[in-house]
């Protein structure tokens, strides 16, 4: 028997049952199909998994013999399942994976060490794009802009104009992204709350490009729920990352993954029909009622926006960027030996020996520990770097001046 989880959304039990499979009735049955409710054995499971991709990917024509295929890995169960199911599915097709290293310091490096050697191991070639050393600048540098309490936000333009910008670089002609059934439903019904009909006639299996700097884009996991890829990742031992980015938050879409989780359990198949409902009936239903959005090009990188000014979103937030002056979060003992000779205001060295535990308190304790020390420069220490990094991450969404000093 074999017991796996991944992160707190799921967990899976792998066992014998004492039946046989009921799809094939020779094998005996290991895995429960979630949306099927039926229990099979590891070559059925596969089979039914990898054909309903195949399925999806034909009927929406996602990949042509000829094409060049990105695959942008993330370390998560979608992009590298996605990566293996292709490559499996499709030998001989053209595929390149991507890893984007964004700079989120003790986070990028393992996520991309694991990366690394699923490449090797598959057999696909992998480029590594290093934001800090091409562009000069980290995701972690958002913690010093506006958007320090939604660095996603910032993030997430960021990593689109990247998309453009590498797959141009690779000479791409696809893009193929992980957006499982799970993601697309619940983006629908968070877009309709909100009322963003023209972001729904968006969520569409295949993009177009809209602009010379862009690639096609496919979905081949738009049918697949999101349960059914973890376990086949478990199934064939796809390394999936455990790691969780410090910057990732509980966005209004996991609220809404959590609440049609709820529903499924009355209903397992909710998420199809809702799929449905919106691409056939909604979808039409806006796109005969609206104009098409109208785009520019982006007068300093190029990139489609629709803002008025003709400035794009990441061209914007680089613009933010540029405007702080100390980017400082993490120094070695010497640097902060240095620093604080030059600083004119007081400060504080707090060895979080014991205090480890700070990092998963509540902001309410947090504040309470912090306070005493708001006006002060506050420098971290711990005999694990990481632990003194993320608190101090934590601290300056709080808007506290928090640093980490690494080796003292
Ligand atoms: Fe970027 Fe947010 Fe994802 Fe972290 S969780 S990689 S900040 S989008
Ligand atoms: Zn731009």
């Amino acid at each position: 028997m074999m017991y796996h989880r991944y992160k707190e959304d799921f967990k899976l039990e792998i066992k014998e049952y004492p039946f046989l499979c009921k799809l094939c009735k020779k094998e005996k049955a290991l895995i429960e199909i979630p949306s099927q409710k039926i229990k099979v054995c590891k070559n059925c499971y596969n089979n039914f998994f990898e054909n309903r991709i195949k399925k999806t990917i034909e009927k929406y024509k996602m990949i042509l013999p000829q094409d060049r295929i990105g695959i942008f890995l993330s370390g998560g169960k979608d992009s590298s399942t996605l990566l293996f199911v292709l490559k499996k599915l499709y030998p001989d097709i053209n595929l390149q994976a991507i890893f984007l290293n964004l700079g989120i310091k003790y986070y990028s490096e393992k996520v991309e060490i694991l990366v690394k050697t699923f490449c090797e191991n598959l057999k696909v070639p992998l480029f590594i794009y290093n934001l800090p050393e091409r562009e000069g600048y980290r995701i972690d540098d958002f913690i010093f802009t506006y958007f320090k309490n939604k660095v996603c936000s910032a993030c997430g333009a960021i990593k689109r104009y990247l998309f453009s910008k590498i797959a141009k670089e690779l000479g791409l002609t696809v893009i193929a992204t992980g957006h499982h059934l799970d993601d697309i439903v619940s983006t629908m019904l968070s877009l309709f709350f909100q009322g963003d009909f023209l972001g729904i006639a968006k969520l569409k299996p295949v993009l177009l490009p809209l602009s010379p700097n862009q690639v096609k884009k496919s979905k081949p996991l738009y049918t697949t729920p999101e349960k059914e890829i973890f376990y086949y990742a478990v199934l064939n031992e796809i390394p999936i990352e455990n790691f969780i980015c410090p910057h990732a938050d509980k966005s209004p879409p996991k609220t809404i993954k959590k609440f049609l989780t709820e529903l499924e359990e009355k209903n397992r198949q909710i998420k199809y029909q809702l799929l449905s409902v919106f691409t056939k009936k909604l979808i039409p239903l806006i796109k005969s009622n609206y104009k098409e959005e109208t785009f520019n090009l982006c007068i300093k990188c190029g990139e489609i926006t629709t803002a008025g000014d003709k400035i794009c979103s990441r061209c914007k937030r680089i613009e933010l960027l540029k405007k702080v002056d100390n980017k400082i979060l993490e120094l070695t003992k010497e640097e902060f030996e240095n620093y604080i000779q030059n600083l004119n205001s007081d400060w504080v060295l707090i060895d979080l020996k014991g205090k480890e535990n700070l990092l998963n308190e509540s902001t309410k304790k947090l504040k309470k520990f912090f306070n005493p020390y708001k006006t002060r420069h506050i420098f971290l220490t711990s005999s694990q770097p990481e632990i003194g990094y993320l608190l101090a991450l934590k601290l300056r969404k709080k808007g506290f001046k928090a640093y980490n000093v690494k080796e003292i």
